[in-house]
């Protein structure tokens, strides 16, 4: 006999075993599937990471902790609590030298035009 795979009860009717879930389950199914979807889509927004070149000058800036601020043209529509994978880069290639940093304020003021000033907040 065809089951729920919900909650394992039996099911009777063609469209519930079409489905495999019972009516009751069916909704509550689709219901906690859209909460899964809101929860993943949060959880995606929450980790956005944002993957950045930065020159060996100013990435020993950041790394000492000296400069805790980035200015960047904003085509990336950065947010505050956004991370960023700041990635050495030198003579066109990667060092492999990375910093993980977390964007904690922005302002655009007195910026040229598109950029932005981020604060940010180096990752332990
Ligand atoms: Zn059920």
């Amino acid at each position: 006999m065809d089951a729920c795979k919900r909650c394992g009860r039996p099911l009777k009717d063609e469209k519930s075993i079409a489905l495999g879930f019972g009516r009751t389950c069916m909704k509550k199914f689709e219901a906690e599937e859209a909460e899964f979807k809101h929860i993943q889509i949060t959880i995606d927004d929450a980790l956005r990471v944002h993957n950045l070149k930065i020159m060996p000058e100013y990435f020993k800036a950041v790394a000492s902790k000296a400069k805790r601020f980035e200015i960047r043209k904003n085509d990336r529509d950065y947010k505050i609590g956004d991370g960023l994978l700041l990635r050495e880069y030198k003579d066109d290639e990667y060092t492999g030298n990375e910093i993980s940093a977390v964007i904690t304020y922005m302002t655009d003021y007195a910026q040229k035009k598109g950029y932005v000033v981020m604060g940010i907040e180096v990752a332990a």
